[in-house]
Order: structure tokens, then sequence, then C-alpha cells
């Protein structure tokens, strides 16, 4: 049992926000303007269903408005309550600081456990949290624009950004007012599997320096890295299927809520995702061993631990047990302020949340951007660019012809330079090449002062000073 009391989320938060501004120079009161939540709204309304009215809790938290639209998910789950809000609104700003996406803080939730209800219920609780939200410039485009989280996905979007259309039948921008949207309803290709893609191109980029890999006792790149990881959602199915099936990494754990799979030789994530999709959990799963004790298997050893469920579950009652010498928090707030002092300590290295789950954030403001400017990426320059390369290979073919057909191109290099960038390539290229540069900015800071010594500060330093600029430049 836990002796020391653990702080609350939303206190974890600023204990970390407070360790990174006590290295830098801030004037009076704007260190306070920018940690403290600008506004969180409550909203309690009644839905009829199954012959009765009930009554479902609703937030939504403006943590900072330095920067409009302010951005940020809303989660169904029961323990959705202020505090946890408020802070991942705070965490929201300064991830959108950090990946350079132009958007303030915010977050919404609604207390619910959205297995107790079918769809068409769960469709008339969004649409009615949602008009609540709508009325008063929760959802808007130029105002907050959410998005999924925990518990929400691409239909819960859908059914939010018809919503809002309906109670703004001539805002052209409507679609703008939600992201996350499925590719049919102003979607963008890549969105779902963004947080998860981003969660590998962190990853890639840190094996990419050497030293850094160094510090948690790594070296290599991704082959054969040993990783549990923790729920198996959006986030976390997407980041285990390309690490396993692109780099090479062995997921030898999978923990989910009514247990955990472990298995040395390496778990077949889609087997797994399959299985729980049509069984609500990992529990019988053939071809693994099954732990009813999930969150045990966080302390078995392995080189990369990817918590990707929910907040507070490394904590101070088994922080000293993590074996892991890497974790990446694709979760928000997975490791509490008490855990993430014993981990440094212990020299764990910790990539923060803030950075590495914010591959969701930058295509949702991807998707925002081409929601506004009504056409799809790629659309004008595609076939350009397709034209383009061809002319360059024919003219390599015709000159093998000359030279007698000695030299040949490979026929794969031929396909792949033919083919134009569509929406999904430019996609993805835009999120590793903010996942990179927002790395290398954390990098630099903690290499280059002595006073950081981990990336969580180093994540704060970057993103604190964007906000701070943000908020001279308006004369505060
Ligand atoms: P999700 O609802 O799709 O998945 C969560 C998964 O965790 C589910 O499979 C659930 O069964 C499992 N789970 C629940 N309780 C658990 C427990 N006690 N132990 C183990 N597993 C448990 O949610 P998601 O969208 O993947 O979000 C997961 C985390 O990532 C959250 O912290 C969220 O805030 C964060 N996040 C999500 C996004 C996004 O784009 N979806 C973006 C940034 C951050």
């Amino acid at each position: 049992m836990t002796t020391v009391k653990e702080p609350s989320f939303r206190e974890s938060v600023d204990l970390m926000f407070n360790r990174a501004v006590a290295l830098m120079d801030l004037s009076p009161g704007l260190e306070e303007k920018i940690r403290v939540c600008n506004a969180t709204y409550t909203v309690r309304f009644g839905v009829r269903l199954r012959g009765a009215i009930h009554t479902f809790t609703g937030y939504r938290s403006v943590h900072s408005e330095h920067m409009e639209p302010v951005k940020g998910g809303i989660r169904y789950a029961l323990g959705v309550n202020q505090d946890e809000v408020e802070a991942l609104a705070a965490l929201m700003t300064y991830k959108c600081a950090l990946v350079d996406a132009p958007f303030g803080g915010s977050k919404g939730g609604l207390a619910i456990d959205p297995r107790q209800y079918d769809e068409h219920e769960l469709e008339l609780i969004t649409r009615r949290f949602a008009y609540e939200l709508a009325k008063r410039d929760l959802i808007h485009p130029s105002q907050n624009v959410p998005a999924p989280d925990m518990g929400t996905s691409e239909r819960e979007m859908a059914w939010i950004a018809d919503q809002y259309a309906r109670m703004n039948t001539t805002d052209i921008n409507a679609r703008a007012c939600v992201t996350g949207k499925p590719l049919n309803a102003g979607g963008i290709a890549g969105r779902v599997e963004a947080t998860g893609r981003g969660v590998q191109f962190a990853l890639q980029e840190f094996f990419r320096h050497p030293q850094d890999a160094a510090h948690a006792g790594l070296s290599g790149d991704l082959d054969g890295k040993r990783i549990i990881v923790q729920g198996l959602g959006n986030v976390g199915y997407h980041a285990a299927k390309f690490l396993s099936e692109e780099d090479g990494a062995k997921i030898t754990g999978i923990i989910e809520h009514d247990g955990a799979l472990f298995s040395p030789e390496g778990l077949n994530v889609e087997a797994v995702r399959e299985w729980i999709v049509r069984h609500g959990g990992v529990t019988g799963y053939p071809d693994a061993r099954h732990r009813a004790e999930g969150a045990s298997v966080l302390e078995e050893e392995c080189d990369i631990l990817i918590p990707a469920a929910m907040e507070g579950v490394i904590n101070l009652d088994n922080a000293e047990r993590i074996k892991a010498p890497l974790i990446i928090e694709a979760a928000n707030g997975p490791v509490t302020a008490g855990a993430d002092d014993v981990l440094r300590a212990k020299g764990t290295v910790i990539i923060p949340d803030m950075y590495a789950n914010a591959g969701g954030v930058t295509v949702s403001y991807f998707e925002w951007v081409k929601n506004l400017s009504h056409i799809r990426f790629g659309r004008m320059q595609r076939r350009q660019e397709e034209a383009r390369h061809e002319l360059l290979v024919n003219e390599l073919e015709r000159l093998d012809r000359y030279l007698g057909g000695a030299w040949s191109m490979t026929p794969d290099f031929k396909k792949k330079y033919l083919k134009g960038a569509g929406e999904l390539e430019l996609v993805r290229s835009g999120l590793d090449d903010t996942m990179r540069t927002a790395y290398q900015a954390m990098q630099e800071v903690w290499h280059e002062r002595e006073d950081v010594e981990d990336l969580r500060t180093a994540a704060y330093l970057v993103s604190i000073s964007k906000v701070a600029s943000s908020y001279r430049a308006k004369g505060l």
C-alpha cells in the first residue's frame, strides 16, 4: 500500500509544469497565467431512453486561449471528472505548442460507460451533448474544435459535425467544427491511425540518436526490441501494429481491461485485436498465456513499455518495480509525478505524453486546414508530379536504349517513382516531419542545458516558451 499521498492527475501536471518553469525566466504573473485553466463548463442534460429520462454530466475545459480555436478530444468514460478534464486540457496547450499546431488547449468529457448503451442511444446522447456545447461556442470551427479520445471515435465525431451543421445551416466552414471525422464526412486519410503512427515515428526518431538510446541502455534500432503495450484501443493497436509489422519489434505483452496476454516469442497484434473486437476483451485468447492481474505485466522485463490506455497506471505503488528502461507515454498522464521522480532516479528514459501522442492533434490540424480550404491534399499536384516523373523516366529509358540496353531501372524504383503523393502519403510525411522536428527541439534542450535531466522537462521548456511568446506578443 502507498503511504505517500499520490497527487491527482491535475496536480501531477502542475507539478511537472512547476519543475520546468523553475528553470525558466518568466515575468511575474505570466507563469501563473499559463498554468491555470481559463474556464471549465459543466453541463447536466437529460435524454429520454428506454422510457425514462437519464441525466448525464459532461465537461468542456478551456485551458489556454493564447491561440484560437482551442483544441482537444472528447472522452467517454465513467471516471471523467473536472480534475481529469482540466489536466488533459492543460496537456493539450503544451502539446499543441510543442508540435506547432496553432491551437490553444481544451478537452471535454462525458461521465458515461459507452458499453452500456446501444448505437442509437449513444447517438441521441452525443447529439444532445454536442447541442449543449455548440450553443455556447464550445464547439465551433474558429473557437473550439473537439476530436476523438478514449471511448469515442469517428462515429461520434460524425454525429457532432452533423449536429453542428444542423444548428448552423449557413456556415460554409461547419465541417471544421470537429476533427477525427470519417473520410466521407469531411475527415482526412490517416487520422484514425495518426496517434499510433506518431508513437512509431517518435520511437524511430529516438533510435536515430544512438546517444539517447544509450541513456536507456539500448542500442541499434527497433528491430527485435521487446515491447509491452497497455490498451489495444485506437492508439495502442496502431502503435503495436506498425512497430511489429514495419519495424520488426516484438510485442511480448498486451494488457487490456480484463487481464493481459504475455508471450516472449511475440504476439500477433492483428489476431489479438480481432479477438478483442469479437469477445470484448483478451480473456480466452488461445495463443498466449493470460494473466488476470493485467497491470502486473507492466512490471515484466522488456525494452520498451507503451502505456496506451489511461492515466495514473504507473504510480508510487509500482514505479520501483517497472523494469522497462524506456517508457513512451502513448496515453495522457500514464506516469504520475511521484512515479516520474522514482523512474528518473532509476535512470528510466521517459518519452513524455505531450510529445509521444501528439500525432493525433497534428493530423487533426491537417484535417481542420483541409476543411477550411475545401480541397483534398494533393488534388492539384499529384498528376502533375506524376507527369514530370514520367518525363524523366522516359528520358532515362531513351538513354538506356541509346546505350544499347546495358542498363535498366529496377521495376520497383519505376513503380515507386511514378506514383505521385496522395493525401495519405502527404499526411504521413507531414506527421513524420512534425515528430522529428519536435523531438529535435526537445533533445537540444535536454542535451544543451545541464539543469535539464529529462525529456519531459525539456518538452515543457520548449512548449512553455512558445506559449509565453504568444502571450508577450499579445502585450501581456
Ligand atoms: P480507446 O478507447 O480507443 O482505447 C483504450 C483501450 O484501453 C481500450 O482497448 C480499453 O479496453 C483499454 N483499457 C481500458 N482500461 C484499461 C485498463 N485498466 N488496463 C488496460 N487497458 C485498459 O482510447 P484511445 O483513443 O486509444 O486513447 C488511449 C489513450 O491515448 C488515452 O489516454 C487518450 O487520452 C490518449 N490519446 C488518444 C488520442 C487519439 O487520437 N485517440 C490522441 C492523443 C492521446
